[in-house]
């Protein structure tokens, strides 16, 4: 159900008829939109009985939603939610393309630093890095946990880059609630719905990459579950599933882009790197990507990726990174879009080419 508010309807009217969805034993979640407010209903089991709510001063009217996932759907929401964080300009899902760039993990200080300083400088946004990571194998790399959520504290301080990187239990993501800017939630979680519900209470936005084998309706239907626990702020991202084809790790599915457009408000975002497995791929399909009409990019560069922890084979090298940021600007502004600047700090002010003049890291 969705209460759909007059135009001009005041915000205690708005407060007023969200008090009598809770006093109905149901959950109201006010979405103020460019014309008009609408409060969508959650929590209950049938049919709201909506004759009180359509009577409700500066109510327009009541409406089913008939589709399986309400709050992230354009019924309820019809203008893009546009992300945006604390003392920074920059936003997700507005006219501004968002770059998440760096490696797969956090290995060691200097390595974060080394390619942080080359993503910044290339003009990502964000800088990427697990600090846990959900590996194949027990014995694979598992992530630095705590310490590499402490090293990209101090990137974000150094570089000015917003930090996103992922939780994969309640535990871990705590601490990335309190350290990260963006709580990543993995293909592999993307249905464990006790850690959706929790991300859904924290107070950071969150990353839900596309479960490996999910279908847009589930894909959607897991974002309902963090928004329907009061986060509103979800970036998707297409991140490859699984096909029968093999020249690839996975199969980038670029058309999720516009059929999530048309059904939900959310932003989405594409992963080149996992959704293609292979270096060589991931700059024609970043390119493409830009072109479909995504949100963003986020993209795995290391600087000495043959000796990378974990996915160091799509792995951009730094200077590909620059060539990959240079093409896409150029994309961008053919869609009427470009890629905001980063806040730009001390470090990376006053030297001008990109990786002519590294300054020390350590
Ligand atoms: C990652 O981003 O490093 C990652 C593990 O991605 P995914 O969950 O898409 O496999
Ligand atoms: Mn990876």
């Amino acid at each position: 159900m969705l209460v759909v508010m007059q135009a001009q309807a005041t915000e205690e009217q708005v407060r007023a008829v969200c008090q009598k969805i809770e006093a109905l034993g149901y959950r109201a979640h006010s979405m103020p939109g460019a014309q008009r407010t609408a409060i969508g209903i959650t929590g209950n089991k049938g049919e709201v009985e909506s004759g009180s709510l359509e009577e409700m001063p500066g109510v327009q009217e009541v409406i089913r939603v008939s589709k399986p996932y309400k709050l992230v759907s354009r019924d309820t929401k019809p203008d893009n939610t546009i992300i945006k964080f604390p003392n920074s300009s920059v936003t997700i899902g507005g006219h501004d393309l968002a770059i998440i760039a760096g490696p797969c993990g956090i290995e060691t200080r200097d390595q974060a630093f080394t390619i942080a300083e080359r993503v910044a400088r290339a003009g990502a946004q964000f800088f990427r890095g697990g600090a846990y990571k959900p590996r194949t194998s027990p014995y694979s790399f598992q992530g630095l946990g705590e310490e590499g959520l402490k090293i990209m504290a101090e990137i974000r301080d150094r570089f000015g880059l917003l930090i996103v990187t992922e939780a994969v239990d309640y535990e871990s993501l705590e601490l990335v609630d309190q350290y990260a800017d963006v709580i990543q939630i993995g293909a592999r979680n993307m249905q464990n719905f006790s850690l959706l519900k929790r991300a859904g209470r924290a107070r950071k936005p969150v990353l839900l990459k596309r479960g490996i084998a999910a279908t847009l309706e589930e894909f959607l239907m897991a974002a309902e579950y963090i928004m329907s626990e009061g986060n509103y702020n979800i970036v998707l991202c297409e991140r490859g599933v699984r096909t029968f084809a093999d020249h690839t790790r996975n199969t980038l599915d670029l058309s999720i882009v516009p059929a999530v457009q048309r059904l939900s408000h959310l932003p989405i975002i594409v992963d080149p790197s996992h959704g293609t497995g292979k270096r060589n791929k991931v700059t024609p399909l970043s390119r493409a990507a830009v072109a479909v009409g995504a949100d963003g990019l986020i993209v795995e560069v290391h600087h000495d990726p043959d000796r990378a922890l974990s996915d160091g084979m799509q792995s951009l090298f730094p200077d590909q990174f620059d060539t990959l940021m240079a093409q896409v600007r150029q994309i961008a502004a053919v869609l009427g879009r470009s890629i905001s600047k980063a806040a730009e700090p001390a470090v990376l002010a006053g030297t001008s080419s990109a990786g002519t003049s590294r300054q020390s890291t350590s």
